[in-house]
Formats: structure tokens, sequence, C-alpha cells
């Protein structure tokens, strides 16, 4: 079935940018998050082809109200077990084409499809095929992501009387996703991590059954889902008073380095120069050798999205980009500290989408 005919709409800049750049005479989208950028299609299967400034969703039948109901800008192809085959029946691609797909998308098994349908077929891969173009937030993104923050922050302020002596982590970790669920997230962005105790020294702690004890550090980092855009935060906590002078000194050391890259970061900016701004300070404290991992990532309607914010990215920054900035120190059986913010790129300067505090809390 084809929905009536469409032509690109406000999308159609990218396309002409992407096809003349690269001689190509087509483009494959099959990353979803993409699909879904693209055309708005939010389903587990299909793929989006861009030919002659039109835009195609192939999906399955499962799909055919879904996608009448959500996509727009594209035509719409409801096919069976192979949508490769459709493709071919439907007369879209030659052979001769060159289209440009997403390497880190397709299998070998859609490789192979794809060339046995149309022998002598160019399948270029790009690997940031679009990642320039998406990682820019339209204003309607923007709001989605100021939205799912909005619920972390609350979910955040709501679960500190929760952390109490004896709370085991994968209870903790249990009510932040609940109380996100409740407040109208539609899933969580990733596995939250609660991690108490030496658990904070690994910087992707697993909740388990630690109970919190007393004098120990409380990890917390989550984000959530609001109409398919994500939020991401971390704060650390620490539960018994006083905290010992070395976790103090960290704090201070993190808390610092994240404050001096936010301040700095903005348009035209490399994103190496962000990851430089936290890790210079975190070094210049003695800590370098204990910040393990790059300084953040892009944030959109993925939780990790290009560009990545660390010493090696070529990626310069952008009005409109989400980014984390997340320093972090870890010190091996000990603890770990580690403060995240979503900040929204602008001309001068960013902003922090969360509007929780970054100064200890001790509970
Ligand atoms: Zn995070
Ligand atoms: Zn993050």
């Amino acid at each position: 079935m084809c929905s009536s005919a469409s032509r690109v709409g406000v999308q159609g800049s990218w396309i002409q940018e992407i096809l003349k750049s690269e001689q190509a005479t087509g483009i494959l989208i099959m990353h979803l998050p993409h699909v879904r950028w693209a055309c708005g299609f939010t389903g587990s299967n299909g793929f989006l082809l861009v030919k002659e400034e039109r835009l195609h969703l192939f999906t399955d039948r499962r799909y055919e109200t879904q996608a009448t109901l959500e996509v727009h800008g594209a035509q719409i192809h409801i096919g069976s077990d192979n949508l490769v085959d459709l493709v071919r029946n439907e007369g879209l691609v030659l052979a001769t084409d060159r289209l440009l797909i997403q390497p880190q998308c397709m299998t070998v098994a859609d490789l192979y499809r794809w060339e046995a349908a149309f022998p002598g077929i160019s399948l270029i891969p790009r690997k940031n095929l679009l990642n320039r173009s998406v990682a820019v937030k339209s204003e309607e993104a923007i709001a989605k992501m100021r939205q799912a923050q909005s619920i972390s922050d609350a979910v955040f302020h709501d679960i500190i009387p929760h952390i109490t002596l004896g709370i085991r982590e994968i209870e903790l970790a249990a009510l932040i996703d609940y109380e996100h669920r409740l407040r109208g997230a539609s899933g969580m962005a990733f596995e939250t991590i609660v991690a108490f105790g030496a658990n904070s020294a690994l910087p992707h702690a697993r909740p388990g059954n630690r109970a919190l004890g007393t004098d120990e550090p409380v990890l917390l980092d989550f984000g959530c889902s609001f109409d398919g855009y994500t939020s991401d935060m971390t704060r650390t906590l620490h539960c018994g008073e006083p905290p010992s002078t070395e976790f103090r000194a960290v704090y201070e050391a993190v808390q610092e380095a994240q404050e001096r890259a936010v301040s700095v970061t903005h348009t035209g900016m490399d994103a190496s120069a962000v990851d430089h701004a936290a890790r210079s300070n975190l070094v210049t404290a003695g800590l370098g050798d204990f910040f393990s991992h790059s300084t953040g990532h892009g944030i959109g309607l993925e939780v990790h999205e290009w560009p990545r914010i660390s010493a090696n990215s070529s990626a310069i920054l952008e009005k409109g980009q989400t980014i984390t900035i997340e320093p972090g120190v870890y010190l091996p059986g000990r603890f770990g500290v580690r403060i995240e913010d979503t900040v929204l790129i602008g001309a001068s300067a960013c902003e922090r989408l969360s509007h929780i505090e970054r100064d200890l809390i001790i509970v």
C-alpha cells in the first residue's frame, strides 16, 4: 500500500547536500532513530530509501496502521518478509544505482540481500551519514528534551528522602524508574545506575543488592525518554556526615572541572576543547589518571549519539546541538564521583537543561 505521493518537505536540504557531496543516486537509512528523525516512523522494522528527492518508507504489515498515523513526508510501502524484494518489484532502485548506506546498521545478511536483488549495485558506506543533520535539534526536539529533563529533575528531587541507610541499590533504581513512568516518561533512556560505596568507582556500575551504609557515596546516573527524546544526568551524593577530607577534595575537583567545561562551551568550539577544559582541571588537581572516560557525548533521539566529546574528536560544536558534560574521578576499590548535565549549545554559551544543584548533597 502507498500513501499519497509526497514531496520532501522541511528536511529536503540535507538530502540534496548529501547526494551532491557524495555523487550518489540515493540514500538508504537503516538506523531506526534516523528513520524516525526523517519521517516520524517509530516501528521496530523498516528502512527509508531516498531516491530522486523523495522519501520511501518500507515496513511490514504489523506497522501498516501505525505508519499511516506517524509518517510525514514519505511514501509508505508495506511488504512482508523480504522488503528488499519489494524495493525491486516497485522499480525504485536499479543495479546501476550508487546508494549511501550506514555500515554500522547493515548486517552481512542485509548486504547479501541487497547485492542479490541488485547485482553490481554500489553500496557506499558512510559511517557518519546524517549524524551532523540529526545532531542539530529543531525547536520541537529541544522542547521535548527540556520536558524529558524536567521529569528527571522532579524524580531526583523526590527520591532524596528515600536514600536512607539499608536501602539496596536495586530498590533505589526501581524507584527511580517507576517515578519516571508516573511522571509521563515513555521509558528509561538507559539502564539506571545506582552505585553505593566502592561500586561508585565503576563508571558503568550495575545496581545490585548492596545496602547503603553510613559514610558512603551514592552515585546516581539516569535519564528517560519523552516522546522519543532523552535526558541524562548524574549526581553523586554522600550518606553520612561529614564526608572524609579526601572525598570532599575529589568532589570539589570534579565539580570545578564540570563547571569550568560548561562555562566555556559554545558554538564553533572544538568538541576536543570541551574535553580539555574538564580534563585539565582534574590533571591540575593530580586526578587526571583517574578520569578514565571521555567528557561527554551527543544526546537526542538516542542517549549516545554523535559527536563524542573526547580528546580525539574532530567535531565542531554547532548551535542547537545537545551534549552531555560529565567528568568523573574513580579511585578503584574506594569511591567515585561523577557530575553530569545535558547542555544545549548556544551562540556564545551553553545552557544546562537540568536545574538540579551541583553542590554536594548529604543525606
Ligand atoms: Zn549519564
Ligand atoms: Zn551520559
